[in-house]
Order: structure tokens, then sequence, then C-alpha cells
């Protein structure tokens, strides 16, 4: 049986990996500080015997023994929201605590998989954004917390490999939605959903035209699982490339719903990209991965989760 450390495993995107995990007959390790991630989440893994960990990445991580075969790193606060309120937290978990994921990896002998993020493109000048593009990041703006973490978090990946042969994996995450979002999250998804089912204006920043694509969680993860799977150390985008605006979104979320809500609009966040869309070449040729999920059934499940946890 396999082993598996899931750095982050209470998260949203972390739990959803746990579920597959647990499905392809691993023995799963979960650790996670909780600052973002929820035990609510992997409650039903815990009933069935999977370890957990409440533990920062950044802080010393001698007393994890392996061995571990696979360690996914997927521990960093992920919300625009949470970039204004957090930080120094978000810069160090890709910095000292993916430092301390690479050395266990390197002690162990386990691959290690640091989850990565279309936010290494910055506002992107190339469209779609494939792998080679280097990216237009403004370090020092509110989102420079977030895309420099994961930018750093990549470059360690591929220093440990050169200078330590750990087999690293980095999957460059695009736009993700689906249950186990926090609906205070901030996000789009979340905040549309919560909005609505609230009987609340949806919030639009800035004209709405700027774009999206939406990925469905469990085609993200099997991307993921993919990846690991694979023998690929370079940066390999997962997303789905159907791209919509902002406005497309809410149009589509209150369809599902079957509501009308007003739209307001509000001022456009700092350094907001305008058009975001992966190409998934690599991915396809590569792992032969593609999104299963239409925008619509994805919204129709992520309704059926926001409905239950705002009612109950
Ligand atoms: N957005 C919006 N209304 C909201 C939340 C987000 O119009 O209530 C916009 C946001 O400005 C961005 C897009 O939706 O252009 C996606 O934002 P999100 O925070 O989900 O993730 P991002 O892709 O910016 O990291």
């Amino acid at each position: 049986m396999r082993r598996a450390l899931v750095a982050g495993g209470s998260g949203f995107v972390g739990s959803h990996l746990c579920d597959r995990l647990i499905d392809e007959n691993y023995e799963v390790v979960i650790l996670d500080s909780l600052v973002t991630g929820r035990k609510k989440n992997i409650t039903h893994l815990i009933e069935k015997g999977v370890q957990f960990i409440e533990g920062n990445i950044a802080d010393d991580l001698s007393y994890l023994k392996g061995p571990f075969d696979e360690i996914y790193n997927m521990a960093s606060p992920a919300s625009p929201v949470d970039f204004k309120t957090m930080p120094i937290y978000i810069l160090e978990t890709s910095g000292q605590g993916h430092k301390n994921l690479l050395e266990l990896g390197k002690r162990t002998g386990a691959k290690v998989l640091f989850a990565s993020s279309s936010e290494v493109y910055g506002d992107a000048e190339k469209h779609p954004q494939k792998e080679d593009y280097f990216g237009n990041v403004n370090c020092a703006g509110e989102r420079g917390c977030y895309d420099e973490a994961k930018r750093f978090g990549e470059a360690l990946s591929m220093a440990y490999k050169r200078e330590h042969g750990v087999d690293v994996r980095i999957v460059r995450i695009f736009n993700t939605y689906g249950p186990r979002m926090r609906p205070d999250d901030g996000r789009v998804i979340p905040n549309f959903f919560s909005q609505v089912i609230q009987g609340k204006s949806l919030t639009i920043y800035g004209d709405g035209k700027q774009t999206r694509s939406l990925c469905y969680v469990t085609d993200l993860v099997d991307g993921i699982f993919k990846l690991m799977q694979s023998n690929c150390s370079e940066p390999v985008n997962i997303g789905n490339p159907f791209e919509t605006t902002i406005l497309d979104i809410a149009d589509s979320v209150q369809r599902v719903c079957g509501s009308k809500n007003e739209l307001i609009f509000q001022e456009l966040p700092e350094n907001d990209p305008k058009l975001r869309k992966p190409d998934i070449s690599k991915a396809s040729s590569l792992l032969s991965w593609k999104p299963q999920y239409s925008l619509k059934d994805g919204l129709e499940k992520t309704y059926e989760y926001f409905r239950a946890e705002l009612t109950q």
C-alpha cells in the first residue's frame, strides 16, 4: 500500500485529493494548520481511520517519520481576501513550509508535489497561458504575496531537484470550484452562491468583463493525481479552458439557482487579471487528461452544497 502525506488536506482542494487517494487505496496522513482548512471537510475520512495532524508546515517537521511515497503540498490560503489579511503567512507557507516538505522528501525518498497557481502568470499579457510564458507579476502589489510565494515554491522545487535529486512535481492550478469551498472565502463562486441564497445583490467587481475559466474540483484532482504518477518535473497547467466573463458566471449561477437577483458593481481589486484561460495541451499530451464537467453540471453540484451549508 502506498503512503501519502497531504499538507493542507483539510482544505477545499486538499480534502478532495484525500478522497481520491483513499479511493486509490493509499494510506493517507493529513497535516493541516486549520488556518483556512476545516476539519468538517475530512470528518468522514477521520472516521475511516485516516490520521489527522494539526500543524503548520512552516514549523519543524522532524516529528514526521515516514515512510512516505508521495507528499502533496496543498497548504496555502488561496483567496484574494486572504492576501489582505495574512500576506506574511502566505509567503511563509510556500517558503519555509515548502522547504520543510522538500527536506522531508529528501529524507524519505518521497516524490513532492507543489500546488502552484495560474497566479504565477499574473495579469497575463499572453492568452491563453502556456507553461513557457514567464508572466507579468507586480511583486509589490496586494496579490504579490501569493504570486511570488507560488513562484518561489516552484523555484525551490526545481532547486531541490537539481541540487538534491528530489523527484518533484509542479501543478499550476487555475480557478477551481465545487463543494467544500468556504461560503465566506471571498472568491467569486462562494460569493455569488451565498448572495443568491441569502437574497442579496451579486457583487461584480469592475465591469465584469474580465474572464476566468472554471474547473470543477474533481477534474482538477484527477489531473493532480495523474501528474504525480507521471515522470514530469516541469510545471503543468491544470484547469478547464472554457472561458467566461464574470458577468456570464453571474448569469450561469442565477440560472442554476432559478433566481434573478440584482447586480451591483464595485471597484476592481488591484492587479486583478483581465483574462485567464489555461492552455492545457501539455496536460493533455503528457497525462491524457482533460476536464469532464461542464460549467452547468459543476455549478448544479456546487449549488446543492451551498444550499445545504447555508440553510442548515
Ligand atoms: N469577483 C467579482 N465579484 C466577487 C468576487 C470576485 O466580480 O464577489 C471577480 C474578481 O474581481 C475576479 C474574478 O471574479 O476578476 C475571480 O475572482 P476570485 O477571487 O474568485 O479569484 P481570482 O481569479 O481573482 O484569484
